[in-house]
């Protein structure tokens, strides 16, 4: 069995990232997670965060090095959708997006590296979408949000490679969360039928892909952008 290694999911609270987070708390792993309202949940350290907020990310950093030592797996995967057609899209609606999505997770990774640096080891694993690849009507701020992740973590492998630290990203479907709820029951039908598995993805199915970049057996693998769709993309 593997060591018990400090693990930070952001967005742990409910959907993909709970699934992500009792996966490893189950595998032996110390796991924190971000929550913003109500009770984090049960048997894992949750640390109040919005991560839109640089000193939040800075306070819950210092509390789980407290608690569970230095960050060695971060899992960037709080995000948000603030769906439209172009011109109807507000500015703050498309920087509402990047700021949650992908300039949070520059803020939470540059964070968990100052430590993965000393210990010369780590692990990055950005959550994105397939949308990134893909591109979707009315989402034109998530899709550049997601898309944008590929090159950043891309950028963080070349940077950090030599340090012994890992960037991936894991690109998921459509998956059965409060996410994808918030869609017509008409769109989700249409988005089925062009999924080839002819289904949406169960959170834990997405947890197992980030659970495997986090393991020792994925070593090796870095600047990976691994797809949990069902073929909708392809593998892109
Ligand atoms: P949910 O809407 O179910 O959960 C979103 C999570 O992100 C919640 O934990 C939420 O916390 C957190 N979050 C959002 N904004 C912030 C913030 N400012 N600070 C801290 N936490 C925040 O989404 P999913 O579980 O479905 O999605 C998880 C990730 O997977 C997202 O990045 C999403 O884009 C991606 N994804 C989802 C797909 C899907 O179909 N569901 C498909 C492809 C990718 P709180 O409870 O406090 O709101």
């Amino acid at each position: 069995m593997t060591r018990s290694r400090s693990v930070f999911i952001t967005g742990g609270n409910r959907g993909i990232g709970l699934a992500i987070a009792r996966a490893m708390a189950e595998a032996g792993d110390k796991v924190a997670v971000t929550y913003r309202s109500g009770e984090p949940p049960a048997g894992m350290l949750g640390v109040q965060c919005d991560i839109t907020d640089p000193s939040q990310v800075d306070a819950a950093f210092k509390r789980i090095e407290e608690e569970h030592g230095p960050v060695e797996v971060l899992v960037a995967n709080a995000g948000i959708t603030r769906d439209s057609l172009l011109l109807r899209m507000g500015e703050q609606d498309f920087t509402d997006v990047i700021d949650t999505n992908l300039v949070s997770a520059f803020r939470v990774a540059k964070r968990a590296s100052k430590g993965m640096l000393r210990a010369r080891k780590g692990r990055l694993i950005f959550v994105s979408s397939a949308v990134a690849l893909l591109g979707e009507a009315g989402q034109a701020n998530y899709a550049a949000s997601k898309a944008g992740l590929i090159g950043f973590s891309r950028s963080l492998a070349r940077e950090l490679g030599s340090r012994g630290i890992t960037s991936n990203v894991v690109a998921p479907g459509l998956t059965a969360t409060d996410m994808a709820a918030e869609l017509p029951e008409e769109r989700i039908e249409a988005l089925r039928g062009q999924i080839p598995l002819g289904r949406l993805a169960q959170p834990e199915e997405i947890a197992a892909a980030v659970q495997f970049l986090a393991s020792e057996q994925a070593a090796y693998i870095t600047g990976a952008v691994v797809p949990v769709d069902g073929g909708v993309g392809m593998g892109h």
